[in-house]
């Protein structure tokens, strides 16, 4: 006989669940329910994403991140119908290491964007990122405000695969959101390893977001990250931290000095602000049109987005040859083969590349 204060005495005893949001995001239920009742139609989806409907929109992306073939076939086509409508944008890529200050500022930013008109899509690259513990369900403490706001799409990073997988399907997405009317995307990423570079590679803009007293080694952010930025941001200029943020600028501006003028001939800036008191942000978006009106001017822009579409197509062939080559079952098999022969020094590792490669070239 159990004794009488046993936890789990009645078979209906309860646990304790996961805790419910306080919100769900309506728009984001309603899509997934609706994709899950009926196959696709592309046709249809085009014309209705065209039009600006967002749950067309998810839709959409979801097949995209699909690795089902069927699906696939259908994102190409509707990624193809979507092209001659995407490109009139800005997209501005959005680094810097957790705890920044990122879904902070993105809300802050992405509400003020739409008040002054602009539609704002923001999409992330990180299969870690926040805000893919943000959108759908709706998590109170991330842009809480901008997932409810019908002028902004909030999607999630594609998870579960490789850095180029990822990449690609953000770039992918980039395209339809702006074939569905969204101007300005925010492409949100983690200031710690290589996913920045693929977000320089996908957008106009490129902001590092900082912390006033921290050093950058201790942040995490590499010489390389900081290479790429068109602006840094001082966040959490605010109360105790703003002598200590008035300082950081003065350095951060000295460091960008050093590096040699960009393509572009933008000389970029340090901003202070405060996303968490609203602080600081018109300046971002100020200098951000001072940029775009520079590069339009100069014909960097149109360039820089030409050199990513051939970036892209190359990096998407690179990715897709590699997958290929990796997942064919000969190839496989013969793989772990020659790793033991070049493990017990048979064979030097060159001699059993070249030998895999010849197998690959042959199968048919
Ligand atoms: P993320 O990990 O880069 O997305 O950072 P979050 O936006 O989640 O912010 C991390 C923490 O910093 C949260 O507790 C925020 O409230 C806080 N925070 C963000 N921006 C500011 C700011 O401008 N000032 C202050 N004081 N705190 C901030």
């Amino acid at each position: 006989m159990l004794p009488e204060d046993f936890p789990h005495k009645k078979a209906l005893h309860e646990k304790e669940g996961i805790e419910q949001p306080d919100f769900v995001d309506a728009n984001a239920v309603k899509s997934i329910q609706h994709f899950r009742r009926k196959p696709v139609d592309p046709d249809v989806l085009i014309g209705k994403l065209l039009q600006g409907d967002i749950p067309s929109l998810s839709r959409a992306i979801t097949l995209i991140e699909s690795t089902n073939p069927d699906h696939q076939e259908k994102a190409h086509k509707i990624i193809q119908a979507c092209l001659p409508h995407a490109n009139k944008s800005v997209r501005i890529g959005i680094t810097g290491v957790p705890g920044v200050g990122k879904s902070t500022f993105i809300e802050a930013f992405g509400t003020y964007l739409t008040s002054i008109g602009k539609k704002v899509a923001v999409l992330a690259i990180d299969p870690s990122s926040t805000i893919s513990r943000g959108s759908i369900l709706g998590d109170k403490t991330r842009m809480e405000d901008l997932v409810k706001n019908p002028n902004a799409f909030i999607r999630p990073s594609a998870s579960g695969e490789s850095l180029g997988g990822v990449s690609r399907k953000t770039r992918e997405s980039i395209i339809l959101t702006e074939a569905c009317g969204f101007d300005t995307i925010l492409i949100e990423t983690v200031g710690v390893g290589q996913s920045e570079t693929a977000v320089h590679s996908m957008t106009d803009f490129f902001l590092l977001l900082n912390l006033a007293g921290a050093g950058d080694e201790l942040q995490g952010i590499k010489r390389g990250i900081m290479e790429m930025a068109d602006a840094v941001v001082i966040n959490k200029a605010d109360g105790d931290n703003l002598d200590r943020a008035r300082n950081a600028k003065l350095d951060v501006n000295r460091a960008l000095h050093l590096f040699p003028l960009k393509e572009s001939k933008w000389q970029p800036k340090v901003l202070m602000a405060s996303a968490y008191y609203n602080k600081g942000i018109k300046e971002i978006w100020a200098l951000i049109e001072e940029y775009l009106e520079l590069t339009k001017k100069n014909a960097f822009f149109e360039n820089n987005r030409q050199h990513q579409n051939i970036y892209w197509l190359r990096e998407t062939i690179n990715e897709q040859l590699l997958m290929h080559f990796y997942q064919h079952p000969q190839i496989t098999e013969q793989l772990s083969r020659e790793e033991k022969c070049v493990l017990s020094n048979e064979k030097s590792p060159f001699t059993a590349a070249s030998e895999l490669l010849h197998l690959y070239r042959n199968l048919k």
